[in-house]
């Protein structure tokens, strides 16, 4: 123990030795000396220490070499708080010198001592001289000979003799490794990992057990798992008469256990292969979690110098987890809180392989998950006629909108120009799993040229292959290797788990029969949010909605709308048959009319000729309906208000699937949404006409119609004014893509094009259109929540915006004691996931 201070310790069992004081490493050594396992003799220097010794303090050193033999090698280990905020290098035999090389030399043989000796001289010129490492290139045999010349060159660059005092050795390593942990760099690199300002470094100094001497020496890792898919295998590599754990290619590894393929240790001896195995077991058991070890013989006896969490892929991390809590190791809630919400985002979709080439040609609003390959196309048409000739594209665009939706569902993946993480492109993509980058910022998009242009001059044309990678937002040439989506059982027994803790349910945003599946797939527990307008871009159903757009009287309207009706009707009926006895709710019509309508002349041309009506009339119909702000303009309830025959056809379509539902044993309660309210009276006006709706369906069918009607607060109105409409609603559900675009001023289609510098520059911490901003949106969503309540205490409140599906927005709904949070049904399990974590930490707080 240092002066008082706990400035190193010798780690022994009862040591008072901390993860928060003297590292993990330290701390895991400790553990396993507990356990009784092999660990040779070990000091750790606390963070304190460490800092000390940053600003030159050495005093305690002799008293630290106290703890070794005088002819004992060491090595040095950095140990922080947390593996993933990296450290400085480890340095092995330190002592090293002249008279040990001769001692060496008797018991080992001089090419044994001099590959010892060469390897410091080299790691002491690298990490504490500061050389370059090109001036020993190149050493190639580790004879006498090429120690002499490694001995002269670090002479001859330094102009010191190489430092033969192991106390000089070690104070130097020390300090070069404390000031490594406090320069700039390597804070800002482990500040980037979640490391605190703060952090602390502490080291631990080991007695070197040499792989090196007579019998069974080498050195090696060992672990019990596969990383890439978590199932119990033996994995690692030994290498025989050696101090460097070897790595899978090393020339001589040999493999652990037997093995097809070659030579393994078990085939060396059994005995000790068996012991090691054993000690992985325990360290499984004791540190209730995976471990990877790294392990020396020597002379025929096993030591344990390291254990570390074995590293581990997403699909891995879940199966451990899972596995550990069905071994009794750990709870359930416990392998909950062990999963990182964007592991299983990660699972969901296929992904780029971490370790693949990438020749990024741009990039994006990483606008929806997963990776894919496909030739470019510039159209919804090429994407579908690719498609039917079974080749993977992906679309490119300008912008999206509800024409692209059938090119969108036949390419792998799609691009925009223009967007942000709530634009149309963006929401689809992720409502139907498609790989979607948005916002690109580098490359020139030339649509009606049908060519992309780099920022570095490369040029790309329709039939090139691109790769898009919807979670990180990159654009690649050409076809890098990929990981597989994995939806295995350890997945769906996780997320399981999930609901027998969460006290928020999770429902999806699910439009048609295909999302609704998904949905279900993945437990959702209901639909919270169906978008009727996204039925309406059926092609058959496009002509018939266009020629309502042109109808010029109410009555024409409704015969119109009558040809809509069964086809809507029949959307419920498979919504519901799907759900089965879930809550679903729908969300009436929202849209501006005119996006329905033709943008080129090419398809004014052919509506003319659908509607029989002069082309000079549809440009006409087309140009009036044009809006300067259509997100502001004329849509949502205020078309319930102005053409109420539509949200009157909607109604009578959800009351006679749920009649018809009802006879094929499915009970359901529709809930029907007013999109976009701003006023207590549009409420009214939409309620009374549902009503009536609801009670000439219950006449002509002799059936009793329940229904609930609520409202999505997503004008800054709405939620100010949450007392008025809540008394007319049965539950609010906070629209926060419209909230967000409404509270900020900030349009959702066009913020992509400078969100990236607006975070970077710190302006908006996050993209608000991806993270709740907690303190102005956020305070609109509390202010609404509180005032609704203050009428209506039990009133049914929840969040349908892209955020019910961002862990950190699930996080503050769930402080609001919200009922329920309704994402795209590929985020779901995140955020049953995320509402799990967070009910868990609740409990625990
Ligand atoms: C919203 O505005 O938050 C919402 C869910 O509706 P949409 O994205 O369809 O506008
Ligand atoms: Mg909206």
């Amino acid at each position: 123990m240092g002066q008082g201070e706990l400035d190193y310790e010798l780690i022994t069992p009862s040591a008072r030795i901390a993860t928060a004081t003297h590292g993990g490493r330290a701390k895991c050594l400790q553990r396993l000396l507990r356990l009784e396992l092999p660990v040779p003799k070990t000091v750790a220097i606390s963070f304190s220490g460490v800092h000390s010794i940053a600003a030159g303090n050495f005093e305690d050193l002799p008293e630290i070499l106290s703890n070794f033999n005088n002819n004992d090698l060491l090595c040095v280990r950095p140990s922080s708080e947390s593996p993933d905020w990296g450290g400085p290098s480890a340095i092995m035999n330190i002592g090293m010198n002249n008279l040990r090389y001769e001692e060496l030399k008797q018991k080992l043989g001089a090419d044994a001592a001099s590959s010892i000796y060469i390897n410091f001289v080299q790691a002491y010129s690298l990490h504490v001289a500061r050389l370059d490492p090109d001036i020993f290139n190149p050493v190639e045999t580790q004879n006498s000979a090429a120690l002499a010349k490694v001995l002269e060159i670090y002479e001859n660059e330094t102009e010191h003799e190489f430092p033969q005092d192991i106390t000089k050795q070690l104070s130097e390593i020390l300090r070069s490794m404390a000031r490594t942990w406090e320069s700039t760099t390597a804070r800002l690199l482990r500040q980037a990992k979640g490391a605190p300002l703060d952090a602390g470094l502490g080291l631990v100094i080991q007695v070197m057990a040499f792989g090196l001497g007579e019998g069974e020496c080498g050195t090696g890792t060992l672990q019990l798992i596969d990383e890439n898919d978590g199932k119990s295998k033996i994995k690692g590599r030994y290498k025989e008469q050696s101090q460097i754990r070897p790595e899978k290619s090393s020339e001589g590894a040999l493999y652990l256990t037997k093995d097809d393929r070659g030579w393994s240790l078990e085939d060396n001896n059994e005995e000790i292969f068996r012991q090691l195995v054993e000690f992985a077991t325990i360290m499984r058991l004791k540190l209730r979690e995976e471990m990877q070890i790294e392990f020396s013989i020597q002379n025929g006896k096993l030591n344990i110098l390291d254990g570390v969490r074995t590293p581990r892929r997403s699909q891995a991390a879940v199966r451990v987890a899972v596995s550990l809590a069905e071994d009794g190791i750990i709870s359930r809630n416990e392998a909950i809180m062990r999963v990182e919400p964007r592991a299983i985002s990660e699972l969901l979709h296929r992904q780029i392989d971490p370790d693949a080439d990438r020749d990024v040609l741009g990039s994006g609003v990483a606008a929806s998950p997963g990776a894919a390959t496909g030739k470019i196309v510039f159209s919804a048409e090429a994407a579908q006629s690719h498609a039917s000739r079974g080749i993977d594209c992906i679309l490119v665009r300008r912008e999206t909108s509800p024409e692209d939706v059938r090119g969108m569902h036949a390419a792998v993946g799609v691009v925009t120009e223009r967007g942000g993480i709530t634009s149309h492109a963006a929401v689809i993509g992720r409502g139907i799993g498609l790989p979607c980058v948005v916002g690109v910022k580098d490359i020139r998009f030339q649509i009606k040229r049908k060519s992309l242009i780099c920022n570095n001059g490369r040029q790309l044309k329709e039939g090139d292959e691109i790769t898009i990678d919807g979670t990180s937002g990159d654009i690649l040439f050409g076809s890098p290797k990929m990981v597989e989506a994995a939806l295995d059982d350890a997945f769906q027994t996780l997320l399981e788990w999930t609901d027998e803790v969460s006290d928020m349910t999770v429902r999806a945003n699910a439009d048609t029969p295909q999302d609704a599946l998904t949905a279900r797939k993945f437990n959702a527990q209901g639909i919270g949010l169906c978008r009727t307008e996204h039925m309406f871009f059926e092609s058959d159903r496009l002509t018939v909605m266009r020629e309502m757009i042109f109808s010029k009287s109410a009555e024409d309207r409704r015969l119109v709308l009558e040809r809509l009706l069964p086809m809507q009707r029949k959307d419920f009926i498979e919504l519901f048959e799907i759900m089965k006895d879930l809550p679903v709710c729908i969300r009436l019509f929202d849209p501006p009319l005119h996006e329905f309508l033709p943008s080129d002349r090419e398809g004014m041309h052919d509506l003319a000729e659908a509607l029989g009506l002069p082309l000079s009339d549809v440009v006409r119909r087309v140009e009036t309906m044009g809006e300067y702000n259509p997100m502001l303009g004329m849509r949502g309830v205020r078309l319930g208000v102005t053409v109420p025959e539509i949200y009157e056809m909607q109604a009578r379509a959800i009351f006679e699937a749920i009649v018809q539902v009802s006879k094929e044993g499915i009970s359901v309660v529709p809930e029907i949404m007013i999109p976009l309210v701003s006023a207590k009276r549009e409420v009214e006006l939409v309620k009374k006409r549902v009503a009536s709706v609801a009670s000439q369906v219950g006449l002509e069918t002799s059936a009793e119609v329940n229904y609930k009607l609520g409202v999505m607060v997503e004008t800054p109105r709405a939620a100010l004014r949450a007392s008025d409409i809540a008394m007319n609603s049965e539950f609010l559900s906070f629209g926060t893509n419209d909230l967000t675009q409404m509270a900020y001023g900030l349009s959702r289609d066009d913020a992509g094009k400078f969100m990236s510098q607006y975070v970077q520059q710190g302006v908006f911490q996050e993209d608000p259109f991806h993270i709740l901003d907690p303190e102005g949106v956020g305070e609109l969503v509390k202010l609404g929540a509180d005032r609704a309540r203050s009428i209506k205490p039990n009133i049914t409140l929840s969040i349908c915006g892209e955020h019910g599906g961002n862990p950190e927005s699930i996080a503050f709904c769930h402080q609001l004691g919200f009922h329920y949070v309704s994402c795209s049904p590929y985020r779901v399990p995140v955020a049953k996931l995320a509402a799990a974590q967070v009910a868990i930490s609740t409990q625990i707080s």
